[in-house]
């Protein structure tokens, strides 16, 4: 695989972040360019690159990412306000960090449809 991503060094604790979740599969940070009141990202350890080249054997790290969603956003109190979980892939969708990761935004009002 080529050189590491910003996420992969903030995994390695390379780079700083604010991290609020670390296990043994995932770790989810405080995005640095928040969007939203809160915003966070939830990576995988493992550098799936994207969702759209994720396989079947990702699928337990895959629904590992939703739980840990799920948990975060009851330990940073924003589950019963509501919240929006994102996933850019590729240029369309606006993705900038070839790793994959959920985008989680909270703490005022969604728009739809999104930009
Ligand atoms: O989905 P996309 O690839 O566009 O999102 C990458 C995200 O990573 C951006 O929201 C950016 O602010 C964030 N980022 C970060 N810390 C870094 C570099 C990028 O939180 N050191």
């Amino acid at each position: 695989m080529s050189e590491k991503t910003i996420f992969e060094k903030i995994i390695d604790r390379e780079l700083p972040a604010d991290i609020v979740h670390e296990d043994d599969i995932c770790i989810c940070f405080r995005d640095i360019n928040p969007q939203a009141p809160t915003h966070l990202l939830v990576v995988p350890k493992k550098r799936i690159v994207r969702i759209a080249e994720s396989s079947p054997e990702d699928q337990t790290i895959l629904g590992h990412l939703m739980l840990i969603v799920n948990k975060v956003a009851h330990q940073e109190d924003f589950a019963e306000d509501g919240f929006r979980t994102v996933i850019n892939n590729g240029p369309h969708g606006g993705e900038e960090v070839p790793h994959l990761h959920l985008h989680i935004l909270a703490g005022r009002q969604m728009l739809w449809p999104p930009g």
